[in-house]
């Protein structure tokens, strides 16, 4: 089989990346990957964050991202190096030719930033915009993830307020073409506290936000470091007409994971390849 483009992956380029020791030359070696594996085609769809500061607890970042966190609880990132990153695409496109390199951004919070972005979109250097809600407001204007927030509120309200942010990100930003992981709250769900994610009690709202989406034309990724088949399902029953699949990797053996299986499933709700390999899939 051949498989369709990963559409979400992240190299040294992204500061959750960058601040990793190993990291240099994560581009390269990612790519080096895709041609071990055979995946025909990857967008590099770097972290673009323009929230200038936001609150953490201890431990929240990952190992590496801990060196971002400043005295007073606060994540301070690096600004996004657009020209080293395109450099670096080109440097990779000329030693793998056979590989579909495409450009790409996961844009944190598009509603709130879109003037800030305006200046890398109109350069027309980025062929791929994720958009991406990975924070949401805590107290007193400071904003942070849903890691933090299951630290402040029930489970069940952090649930509720990301479901509700979506149809609010979908009609405040026209710069992203993909909504990316509509399950990242479900990521750092308190599980050893109340037990595993069930996705029905939120089944309204995931089917609002999904219908918004829908409606605006965008498409919805598969995040396939996991696969439930009610996202798919209910995105297809929503009218939902477009996906990608993205593994969402930050290290090279981490591409294309379950890309088979998630091919499959989504096969089976009726969605087909495009021509192109970071085409598309449609129903
Ligand atoms: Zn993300
Ligand atoms: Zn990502």
């Amino acid at each position: 089989m051949t498989l369709p483009a990963d559409s979400h992956v992240h190299s040294e380029w992204s500061w959750d990346s960058g601040s990793d020791p190993s990291s240099p030359g994560r581009m390269a070696r990612t790519c080096e990957q895709a041609v071990r594996i055979g995946l025909p085609a990857l967008i590099f769809t770097e972290h673009l964050d323009f929230e200038d500061r936001w609150r953490v607890d201890d431990g929240d970042m990952g190992e590496h991202a801990e060196v971002l966190v400043d005295d007073d609880g606060y994540v301070r990132l690096p600004p996004f190096d657009l020209d080293g990153y395109l450099d670096a695409i080109d440097r990779c496109r000329s030693a793998y030719p056979a590989l579909r390199i495409l450009t790409g951004v996961e844009f944190g919070q598009p509603h709130l930033w879109d003037d800030r972005a305006a200046a890398i979109f109109n350069t027309g250097a980025i062929d791929r915009v994720n958009g991406s809600l990975h924070m949401l407001p805590l107290t007193g204007g400071d904003r942070t993830e849903p890691r933090t927030l299951y630290h402040y509120r029930t489970a069940d309200e952090v649930m509720w307020e990301y479901l509700a942010e979506i149809p609010r990100m979908v009609a405040g930003s026209d710069s992203f073409d993909v909504f990316t992981h509509i399950d990242y709250a479900v990521r750092a769900w308190p599980t050893a506290d109340i037990g595993p994610f069930d996705p029905r009690p939120f089944e309204d709202g995931f089917r609002e936000g999904m219908r918004a989406i829908a409606a605006s034309g965008r498409a919805l990724e598969m995040n396939t470091r996991r696969l439930w088949s009610w996202i798919p399902q209910w995105w297809a029953e929503e009218g939902g007409r477009a996906v990608t699949f993205g593994s969402d990797a930050h290290v090279p053996e981490a591409i294309a994971a379950n890309f088979p299986e998630a091919t499959a499933m989504l096969e089976s709700f009726g969605f087909r390849p495009g021509t192109r390999p970071e085409d598309f899939w449609t129903r």
